[in-house]
């Protein structure tokens, strides 16, 4: 089990699903942990789990497509919670589905700004702290539909391609800095976002649950252990890797 007892870790979209269960992980692994989200209540709700747990945890409300928000929030962190080791950036956006000639231009245009740009802006930031101290490690979210086409979902698919693309070239970029940076590709997810596209529909969840080998969607705890392993120690020779932990989906 990793040990981060005296480690910063800084988790967006903390607020629920993934990169609550992130937060709850890193907390458990003994960081403290930096709360990010756009939703200030969510976020207030991840805070008290993992104070619950012992942990000192920030709420910090921003979006991660703003440039000020995103220096905000490394400012933030380091100046309240005394430094920045390991960051996961989670916040993605599927928008619509609809196919490529009648796709709506501003909902491309917006997933584009919530799944792919706001991964650069976080990286960009954190980096920036990660260089001068000479160290850190990252963990971007993709998804399977990095790896994949999926018909209907192509600013989604395109956005989630891009982020392996951008892992693997600022793993490139800053090997030589001591910092690595990772990207976890997640199937079908148990999360709240989720539960809202399946609608209560069983037949969707059957569909859902048929495109995983093992029978079942995953858990937000799966995709965080999964995080936890790229920022630690056992994974020191581990850098621009997109891991997949998808129940055997793209098999
Ligand atoms: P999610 O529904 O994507 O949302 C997580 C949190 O992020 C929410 O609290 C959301 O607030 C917040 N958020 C949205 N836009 C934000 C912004 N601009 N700035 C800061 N926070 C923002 O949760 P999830 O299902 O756990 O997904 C997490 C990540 O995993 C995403 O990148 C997703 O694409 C990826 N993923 C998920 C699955 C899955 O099956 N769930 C599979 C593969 C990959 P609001 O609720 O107010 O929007």
């Amino acid at each position: 089990m990793a040990d981060f007892t005296g480690k910063v870790a800084l988790v967006t979209g903390a607020g629920l699903g993934i990169g609550q269960a992130s937060a709850l992980a890193f907390a458990a692994a003994g960081a403290r942990v930096a709360v990010v989200d756009i939703d200030g209540p969510a976020a207030a709700r991840t805070v008290e789990m993992v104070e619950e747990q012992g942990a000192d945890a920030l709420l910090i409300e921003a979006d991660v497509t703003s440039s000020a928000d995103v220096e905000r929030m490394i400012a933030v962190t380091v100046e309240s919670l005394g430094g920045l080791d390991f960051a996961h950036n989670n916040v993605g956006n599927l928008g619509t589905r609809a196919l490529i000639h009648e796709y709506p231009e501003d909902v491309f245009e917006s997933v584009t700004r919530v799944t792919q740009v706001s991964m650069f802006l976080c990286m960009k930031y954190e980096l920036r702290h990660m260089v001068q101290q000479g160290a850190g490690a990252i963990v971007n979210t993709s998804s399977v539909a990095g790896v994949i086409g999926l018909p209907g979902e192509s600013a989604y698919v395109a956005a989630k391609h891009a982020v392996i693309g951008l892992t693997k070239t600022a793993a490139l970029e800053y090997s030589d800095h001591g910092i690595r940076i990772n990207a976890v590709c997640p199937g079908v997810i148990r999360t709240p976002m989720t539960e809202f596209f399946l609608d209560g529909d069983p037949e969707a969840e059957r569909a859902a649950v048929a495109r995983h080998p093992m029978g079942r969607l995953g858990e937000p705890a799966e995709i965080a252990d999964a995080v936890v392993w790229l920022c630690s120690e056992e994974a020191s020779f581990v850098t621009g890797h997109p891991l997949v932990v998808d129940g055997g989906h793209l098999l």
